[in-house]
Parts: structure tokens; sequence; C-alpha cells
């Protein structure tokens, strides 16, 4: 065990599984084939609030119901409040829907050139590889597609996909994402990343995954030998709260680091789940320690029946005020706001420009001490008039 990882509490064991055999618990395949995607077979594991109930009977309109066992039990059976189980057990809230709620809240739809591609950035695209996930998360913002509960039916073609970014020289850089693209079998994924390596213009690959999270006894020896041939891959995991971070998913980061791929995180700002600074902070912390780098702290989309799960965006920006200069600077992500309607990412920063003058920059710093900078340099101070007298140029 490494030394960071006694010092705190890192959840490990197979909790209410505790009598499967360890090399069965170990297996990605034992965790998906007794993943919990009913309401009965949920109901025989906890005893669901009415909310809940509601929500899991209402949840295949919408998004399927799936938890696989690993993540199952990071969860609080006793407590409806927990923050793991409202990311992945369905409430009623998803049945309503407000007035600014979208089935495409970021407009990827109209920036789709070919099925798969969401091409919104001048220099990379977006490429959606499958509809599956581990586990379903409630606020995803692709809850349109993903799971194909509301029927979209969504399958990329992969040869068109692959052909629009051969013959788009602009494109520098390729996101996968979904779904979970890590449910793709080792052969496919291995295909997939030796075209997207072999397209001279494409500098490198980036994976979007919450399987690391879900189902971190996916990340094997092999997938990682993936990974390390066709590199730099990039990969972005989905943590939102300290309760995930566990000492299997600690040791999938560890192989994921080992095989040379730099690790991000993106969260979601969730209401009463992670929007405050001490959940955060102890988050960021977590992910350190396990060398992920945290990278996006998303405003959740505008996706419908999320209303629930939606914090007040002045909560993001107040944690991010309590984070930075407070902490490692590399704890601190960069709050965005996903346009509504397509406009890309947008950096949501606290305000520490009070002023600029004609001259200087008025800044405040992280105590809310102020501070000033000149916006141009200074006339360099003149000598020259002092050159004209020597040193000895005294009357005694
Ligand atoms: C988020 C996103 C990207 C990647 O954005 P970065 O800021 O580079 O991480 C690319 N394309 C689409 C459509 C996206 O939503
Ligand atoms: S893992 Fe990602 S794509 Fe899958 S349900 Fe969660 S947010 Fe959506």
């Amino acid at each position: 065990m490494e030394k960071y990882s006694s010092a705190d509490n890192w959840f490990d064991g197979q909790g209410l599984w505790s009598d499967v055999p360890r090399e069965d618990w170990l297996k990605w395949g034992w965790q998906l084939r007794n993943r919990i995607t009913s309401v009965e077979k949920l109901q025989e594991y906890i005893e669901l609030t009415e909310d809940e109930l509601e929500g899991c009977n209402y949840a295949n309109n919408k998004l399927a119901l799936s938890i696989t066992p690993y993540f199952f039990n990071l969860m609080d059976r006793e407590d409806p409040n927990c923050p793991v189980r409202k990311q992945i057990i369905p409430r009623a809230g998803e049945k309503s829907i407000t007035p600014e709620e979208m089935l495409d809240p970021v407009g990827e739809d109209s920036s789709s050139p070919v099925k798969g591609i969401v091409h919104r950035y001048p220099d990379r695209v977006l490429f959606l590889v499958t509809d599956r996930c581990a586990s379903y998360c409630r606020y995803c913002t692709r809850s349109r597609l993903v799971s194909n509960a509301q029927d979209y039916n969504f399958h990329p073609d992969f040869e068109a996909g692959l052909e629009y970014i051969e013959r788009t020289p602009s494109i520098r850089d390729v996101l996968l994402s979904g779904g979970d693209p890590l449910l793709l079998t080792e052969r496919k994924l291995d295909y997939l990343l030796g075209r997207l390596k072999a397209i001279p213009h494409v500098q490198f690959v980036r994976i979007g995954s919450r399987i690391p999270v879900f189902l971190p006894q996916r990340i094997t020896p092999k997938l990682c030998d993936i990974f390390k041939k066709h590199g730099p891959i990039w990969m972005s995991i989905h943590v939102n709260h300290a309760k995930e971070c566990t000492v299997e998913l600690k040791e999938a980061c560890t192989r994921l680091a080992y095989a040379g791929v730099p690790l991000g995180n993106q969260s979601v700002l969730l209401k009463d789940i992670n929007d405050d600074v001490d959940a955060m902070k102890q988050l960021v912390h977590k992910l350190l320690m396990m060398r992920v780098r945290p990278y996006y702290l998303y405003q959740c989309d505008l996706i419908t029946g999320s209303s629930h799960l939606r914090a007040d965006v002045r909560k993001g920006i107040e944690i991010i005020r309590k984070l930075r200069g407070h902490t490692t600077g590399y704890g601190v992500p960069q709050f965005v706001i996903d346009a509504p309607g397509g406009g890309g990412k947008i950096p949501v920063n606290p305000e520490y420009v009070k002023e600029i003058t004609d001259s200087e920059i008025i800044l405040n710093n992280f105590q809310g001490k102020e501070y000033r900078y000149p916006l141009v340099a200074g006339k360099p101070i003149n000598n020259q008039d002092w050159n004209q007298f020597s040193p000895d140029e005294v009357l005694v």
C-alpha cells in the first residue's frame, strides 16, 4: 500500500457481496453481469423511499437504471441523502420538467456533421462511440441517447466518423466519449485508437470515461497496454464526491498513470451532493492523491428532469473562491457553464479584478486584500544627466 492511503479513509471491500469470491469480484465481467437494473432487484438490497420508488418506476422512460455492485457499495443504505445514492438512484423529480430544460441542452445534435461526431470547436471533435455506460448518472447531459431509454437508437457510424476526421485537417484532438468508450471491447478500442493514431494531423486522443469510477476492474493491464501502445492518450474521469475515491479507483488510476495516461477529472456541481466547499475540498485532495488533476467543474446542464439536482450557480463560484489560494493550485478546477443551445464551455470565475484604471489594475487577493499592478511598463529612469559629471567632481 502506498504511503498516503492508510492516512485517510479509502473504502475497500465487497460490502453486501462479501461472500462473492475475490477473484469474481475483481472481474469486470462479473460486475457487469451482476448490475442492478430493475426496481425489484434494487429493493432486494435497499429500502427505497417513496420519492426514489416513484423515480425508479419512471426511469425506463428517461434513462435506464443500472448500478454495478462495486458502486452500489459506496452508497449509504440508511441515508437517502447520501451523495452517492443521489447520483445513481432515480427520484420523482425526474418526472417534472421546468421551462428552461431541454432534451439536448448543449445543442450537440445541431453541430453533428456525421452520426457520432460533434464538431463545435475548430481544432477538436467529440466522437461519441457508444450509448452504453456501466451505471447511469441521473443528471446525464446525454440522457436523450444514453441507455436508449428514449428510443433514440444511437449507433455511431465509425467509418464515417473516421473519414470525417481524416478529411478535416484542422482536427488535431479527438475526444472519445459516449456513453462510455471503455465499454468497447479491447479489440474494437485497439482498432479505433490505431486508426486515429494513423491520421497525421491527429496529435493525440482523449477519452472521457466514468468506468474507473463505476467499474475500476475494467482498467486491466491489457487495456493499459493498449493505451500505452497508442499514446499519447489523455483521460478525463468523472468523480463527484470523495466517497467515490476508493482503494480500487486509486489502484486503477495508478495503472493508468503508469501506462502514461495523464488523468484529469470532470465533476458536475450537484445540489446537496457536492455543492459546498468542504465536500469539494475533500474531493480535490483525494483526486490529487490519486494523481488526478481536477479539470472542469460543470454547472449541471439544463437536461429534462434535472431541476432537483441542479445547484445554484453562485455556489459554484463561491466554491472556487474558497479553493483558489486556500489549497493547492493543482486542485482547483475550472468552473464552466456549457452554454445552452450550443455556445460551448464558458468559464465562470470569482472576480479578482476590482478595477482597471488608466494606469493600473486593482486586484483583490484570495484573502480579499487589495493590490495594484501597473498596466504598462514605466519609462526608464534617466541616468543620462548624471553621466556628464565625474564621480570626483568635488571641490575638496
Ligand atoms: C467539451 C467539449 C470538447 C472539449 O473541450 P475542452 O475544453 O478542450 O476540454 C470538445 N468538443 C465538444 C463538443 C465538447 O463539448
Ligand atoms: S457516465 Fe457519463 S455518459 Fe454515462 S450516464 Fe454518467 S454522465 Fe452520462
